[in-house]
């Protein structure tokens, strides 16, 4: 069995103070909810006083990218290693805002990915289609190619503690969510490539996550497919109402 991941990604929205209104309501609303990991990945300016705010709580909190060197100049970037001195745990890489905007590739998420793992920070690998590879058929070969560039050279053994966010390009913040059903058929593809790569028992054991205008209405239609082991919530995860409702899900 997977234990199922409800990870909030607050993008750029929500200061420091706004951050600590946000948990003031959430942290009491999912107390106690231990069936699920719980995860925040908050702005970096706020990173360090959330991650100080979930101490002592079932959340836990990342980063939303992050260099793969532990210094030198590089304007503008975080270090692993300044992301481990504050307690940080998980990192998202390679989600598709930073690819359309920041101009990553999946080759610097590779170097990403193995940097994080060499600092024991979770990896949440974004992988998607645009919406004209899905028209013309080609999920499969993009999910193919995106993770044969960013898991390039992991050994097995590294892949471990890795978590895969399926999403679409064309489901994130349009309203437009991939059907339960075409969205577990990506998590197979991705999860078939994982038993290529790494064997069975990674490809068991590895969470993926599917993440594209998931709401409160639609969250347990898509967490009961047998290949959908979470939900990557961006908007709707801004509201602590909603997150919580969201997190605690009934199948
Ligand atoms: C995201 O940006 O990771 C995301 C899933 O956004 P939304 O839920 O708003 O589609």
């Amino acid at each position: 069995m997977r234990k199922k991941i409800s990870a909030a990604h607050w993008k750029m929205f929500k200061n420091t103070k706004e951050s600590l209104a946000f948990l003031d309501e959430f942290l009491p609303a999912i107390a106690g909810h231990d069936r699920d990991d719980i995860l925040i990945f908050p702005t970096a300016t706020s990173l360090s006083t959330v991650i100080d705010r979930v101490q002592d709580t079932n959340v836990r909190a990342g980063a939303q990218t992050m260099h793969w060197l532990n210094e030198g100049p590089f304007t503008g970037q975080t270090s692993p290693t300044m992301l481990t001195s504050i307690g940080t745990t998980h990192v998202l890489l390679g989600h598709s805002e930073r690819r359309l905007y920041a101009n990553e590739s999946y080759e610097h998420v590779n170097l990403k990915l193995k940097a994080a793992i060499a600092h024991d920070l979770i990896p949440v690998l974004c992988l998607g289609e645009m919406l004209a590879d899905r028209q013309t058929g080609y999920t499969k070969d993009t999910l193919l190619a995106q993770m044969g560039a960013a898991l390039a050279n992991l050994p097995t053994e590294k892949a471990q503690t890795l978590v895969i966010a399926y999403e679409p390009v064309w489901a994130i913040g349009t309203g437009s969510t991939a059907t339960p059903e075409a969205a577990d058929q990506a998590h197979a593809i991705i999860r078939d490539d994982l038993k290529n790569r790494f064997g069975p028992v990674v490809a068991s054991a590895t969470r993926i996550l599917y993440g594209g205008s998931v709401k409160p209405d639609n969250v347990s239609s898509l967490l009961c497919m047998p290949n959908i082991d979470g939900a990557l919530i961006g908007g709707a995860s801004l509201d602590p109402g909603a997150l919580a409702a969201m997190v605690k899900y009934k199948i």
